[in-house]
């Protein structure tokens, strides 16, 4: 699903013109808009008068299926209206849930946020832990660790990665032994810097492992 409106923009000098918004993204179905969006790449579009090249700002929604996310990205002027905004996408996601199919039904909450750049950054922060959880998977044999996944939506929520080392052989996530795992990954690699954060994290927060077990 990829949604393109046409709008009515105007540049810095005043002039009016219209060109196609893009509105609405899934990126399951189209990996190629996600890093033209990491990119800064859409909804940049050019006055026909003066030639002024601009980021044209407009609502997004943005969905990511595999990823658990759903955004609701309002222009970042629309900040003061914060608790307007959540309360239409309150109503409005819930209006979507209705037309989806038993199976299909999303079980996660939307987030809202104000400005593109605010979903640029999630997306490079995101993919930064999905590099460093690759390079577990790596290197997970080496070091006698399995590892095993959790819900993305519930690992964003706890701002933690969604691949968690175990030791070799168990099957159930226990605080001790996704300690001492976390342990012998940051003494290999001390550059997986979520990794590390994740450490310190639970370190601190004993109780984020009944979260993730839940
Ligand atoms: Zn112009």
């Amino acid at each position: 699903m990829t949604i393109l409106n046409l709008e009515k923009i105007k540049c810095s000098k005043g002039h009016l013109f219209e060109a196609k918004l893009l509105s609405a993204v899934s990126v399951s179905d189209n990996p190629e808009l996600k890093e033209a969006l990491v990119a800064g790449e859409v909804n940049i579009v050019s006055c026909p008068k003066c030639g002024e090249i601009f980021y044209a700002e407009c609502f997004i929604l943005y969905h990511d299926s595999k990823n658990e996310l759903i955004a609701f990205v309002y222009p970042l002027s629309f900040q003061e209206q914060a608790v307007q905004c959540k309360a239409k996408m309150k109503k409005e996601f819930e209006l979507a849930l209705l037309s989806f199919e038993e199976k299909q039904k999303i079980k996660y909450e939307p987030l809202l946020l104000f400005g593109i750049e605010d979903l640029v950054l999630l997306l490079r922060t995101e993919q930064d832990i999905e590099d460093e959880e690759s390079i577990l998977k790596y290197l997970a044999s080496k070091l006698s660790l399995n590892t095993i996944k959790i819900a993305p939506n519930l690992a964003r929520k706890l701002g933690i990665p969604k691949v968690l080392p175990i030791p070799k052989g168990e099957k159930n996530l226990e605080f001790k032994s996704l300690i001492s795992s976390l342990q012998i990954l940051i003494k290999h690699n001390p550059n997986l810097l979520h990794y590390v954060e994740f450490f310190e994290k639970i370190l601190n927060h004993k109780t984020i492992i009944d979260d993730i077990k839940k």
